[in-house]
């Protein structure tokens, strides 16, 4: 059997061993012609200060609560909530017809009072206090008896679906494990079991050795294409040494996570010179009072983008059929992705 593939020029399979799934790579197609739609540009100047945003100091939300005057990262439980507390327990096992209730919180992080800066454009230290809300909050509604996980994330632009500008995160907290960082820590156990080692921390060690897949690191956390990425500019951060969770970070950590952010979100977004559309979350050890030694917490980018500010990629016929599949590698976006200045392109074009 030849042991020899071209991953540049051959179609071939890469293998997700944090989700023990597979994805289809056609790097010979990079060649064809596109005649795809293209969209209208997003307009990237907003006002500081928005009368008409629910999430500006000051303004009505739904529901007649009003924001206060914060001036930090600003958290508050989500008028529209998908999940609620006073869920009573129940189930049904009725054959194939099965369902369980589901308890839980939803809250909203407003991550600056300006309603036009995105953490790319934010300084180190506004952005240390978000990895601090983000620390808190995990430790607070860990503690809560019926919070079992709790899912930190960031939904960005209008083709994700997001339906205010003004930067903002979400955090879910329920009593249920969601299905991927389920499967994340069902394989990182299954290696661990195996190897004695942990799969994220020898997976960081072996990509910062072979370096084809690096975007940028710093003292603490390293940014890469992971080898099995989906999305064409899909990226992880993670930290060099294995932490189950973001309140394992020292101070320096902290600081650090935060660079990291930054410099994420500013080449992403001069990569196609426009505020830069992703859902971006964090995955890390289960709140159920378990050890999880296996678990090495990380940051997922999934972006829509795939050749410019207008064209995005769809995951439609064969994907929704078969499996995902993606046309430029993984290093050919790391490449991309690290030949991005890390000064914000409004920031040189004096605008
Ligand atoms: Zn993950």
């Amino acid at each position: 059997m030849a042991d020899q593939i071209d991953l540049k020029e051959q179609p071939h399979r890469r293998y997700n061993p944090l989700t023990n799934e597979w994805i289809k790579v056609s790097p010979h197609r990079t060649k064809r012609p596109w005649n795809g739609q293209v969209e209208k540009a997003m307009l990237d100047k907003k006002p500081a200060f928005d009368p008409g945003c629910y999430l500006c100091p000051g303004n009505e939300r739904a529901g007649g609560h009003t924001n206060p005057d914060y001036t930090e990262t600003f958290v508050f439980e989500n008028d529209f909530a998908a999940l609620l507390k006073e869920t009573p327990p129940g189930e049904l096992k009725d054959g194939l017809f099965q369902a369980k209730s589901e308890r839980g919180l939803c809250k909203v992080i407003c991550f600056s009072p300006r309603h036009d800066l995105t953490i790319s454009l934010m300084e180190i230290p506004q952005i240390t206090d978000v990895v601090k809300t983000w620390q808190k909050e995990y430790e607070d509604l860990g503690k809560l008896e019926y919070i079992n996980h709790i899912q930190i994330f960031e939904n960005r632009g209008s083709v994700m679906g997001c339906s205010n500008p003004h930067p903002h995160g979400q955090i879910w907290a329920e009593e249920l494990i969601p299905d991927i960082p389920a499967k994340e820590q069902m394989n990182q156990k299954d290696y661990m079991i195996e190897k004695g080692t942990s799969l994220l921390t020898d997976y960081v060690r072996s990509e910062l050795e072979k370096k084809e897949r690096i975007i940028f690191e710093n003292d603490s956390f390293v940014a890469l294409v992971p080898f099995w990425a989906v999305w064409p500019y899909e990226t992880m951060i993670l930290p060099k040494r294995q932490m189950r969770n973001i309140c394992k970070m020292n101070d320096k950590e902290t600081r650090d996570m935060a660079d990291a952010l930054k410099r994420m979100g500013t080449r992403f977004d001069n990569l196609f010179q426009t505020s830069f559309p992703y859902s971006m979350g964090i995955h890390q050890a289960p709140t159920d009072g378990e050890d999880h030694d296996e678990w090495h917490f990380h940051i997922h980018y999934y972006p829509p983008l795939l050749r410019s500010a207008t064209v995005k990629k769809f995951m439609v016929g064969y994907e929704m059929l078969g499996m995902p599949q993606r046309d430029i590698t993984a290093e050919g976006s790391a490449a991309s992705l690290r030949d991005c200045s890390e000064e914000h392109y409004t920031l040189t074009l004096g605008a």
